[in-house]
């Protein structure tokens, strides 16, 4: 019985300092997350990101402290209903809306355009902030509005969102054999699009392009790419992951994938459940829609107001350690990274409630038998080697 008790306890003190350890790697680590789409709510919303928000969003910024984040890429979002005209505008207000944030929060965040600015902001101890275009409509076809992108700060641009650009296809589009301009991929303005990323020293980022575009900008590029918030087809079949010959090309070119969080992207019956929750609950959905919601938007407000039913159909947090495990054995630690999409996402898995969770990743890597020096890399290490080379001739 003694024996008994003693290897409990034993057991117990083990668990407690592998936690407290883990916590104590989090904290020291540079950690990097890529894609966070809170922007879009607060301008939506009129929330106040230094407020706690906590029940209403997975972003704020004491909760990003709690959850050890250093460096924050805000996505810059709007859908396929902003276009000419509109879309350029509502990409610089919601850029202005994060500068308010900073002005309002001097002593928790800083805006960061560069490495040198980057690491000052960390040793300042403040959450470094960048900002990263989603969707390339939002430059309207014009370069020069890609120009004044980057000189308000956004270091990458998401070629495409779920909607095509009449110089780029989207996963959506060519997944389902739509030819957006009469073919896909990307045109001769979409590779100079490319081009001019690479000698501004914005990163190209190949999340939600279709495969086609993929493989064009693959050969047009003469930098390292990254992929935002995408995960691994092996493992869940959605067109918005990457398959096997994109994550090998992706490794040669020596960019990096930022895990995605989305419980849709982690785990294939997580579609299949929310199919059968939405059907459930048909006439609000049906009625949100009539009222000319966007289906990601009904989907968002829908998981929060039944969450204890959506609550089943999480995944659970190793099956998406499992992707970084599948990029790892795939092509090595060295271009694997963080790319939550929180609050653009209804759902994450188990465990992941928001931007203060991330420690809890750490703690499922070492669990899953990483070594600190992989870890640091998966972290952060990995995007500021991309982001380093990206901008090296500009800095
Ligand atoms: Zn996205």
């Amino acid at each position: 019985m003694l024996k008994k008790f003693m290897s409990v306890s034993f057991g117990f003190i083990y668990l407690f300092s592998f936690s407290q350890s883990s916590e104590k790697l989090h904290q020291r680590a540079i950690v990097a997350d890529t894609h966070n789409d809170i922007l879009s709510t607060i301008v939506q919303k009129g929330y106040d990101l230094g407020n706690d928000l906590k029940d209403k969003t997975h972003t704020d910024l004491s909760r990003l402290k709690k959850g050890g984040v250093d460096i924050q890429i805000f996505s810059i979002f709007c859908d396929e209903r902003y276009g000419k005209g509109t879309a350029f505008n509502y990409a610089l207000r919601e850029m202005d809306t994060l500068q308010q944030v900073v002005l309002r929060n001097p002593d928790k965040i800083m805006l960061v355009q560069n490495p040198a600015q980057l690491k000052s902001a960390i040793r300042a101890g403040k959450i470094a902030g960048l900002t990263g275009v989603e969707g390339g409509h939002m430059i309207e076809d014009r370069m020069d509005y890609l120009d004044s992108f980057y000189k308000r700060g956004a270091r990458y641009m998401t070629l495409t969102w779920n909607n095509s650009t009449s110089w780029a296809s989207s996963a959506a589009d060519e997944s389902k054999g739509q030819l957006p301009f009469g073919s896909k991929g990307l045109t001769a303005f979409g590779k100079q699009v490319v081009q001019h990323m690479n000698e501004l020293g914005m990163m190209v980022d190949v999340s939600h392009v279709g495969e086609q575009t993929f493989r064009d900008v693959i050969t047009t590029t003469s930098k390292p790419v990254i992929a935002s918030h995408s995960s691994v087809y092996g493992l869940c079949a959605h067109p918005r992951n990457l398959k096997d010959d994109q994550i090998l090309a992706i490794g040669k070119n020596g960019g990096v994938i930022f895990i995605n969080f989305y419980s849709g992207f982690i785990d294939s019956n997580y579609m299949r459940s929310k199919a059968v929750f939405l059907q459930f609950h048909k006439q609000e959905t049906d009625s949100l829609i009539q009222l000319k919601w966007p289906m990601y938007e009904v989907e968002d407000w829908l998981s929060k107001k039944y969450a204890a039913e959506t609550e089943l159909f999480r995944p659970k947090l190793e099956q998406l350690i499992d992707h970084f495990d599948y990029i790892i054995k795939l092509i090595g630690v060295d271009h694997v990274g963080l790319g939550s999409d929180f609050d653009g996402i209804e759902s994450a898995p188990q465990g992941l409630d928001g931007v203060e969770n991330f420690p809890r990743i750490t703690q499922a890597l070492l669990q899953r038998g990483y070594n600190k020096k992989d870890i640091n890399k998966i972290l952060g290490e990995n995007f500021l080697r991309v982001f380093k080379s990206v901008s090296s001739s500009n800095n």
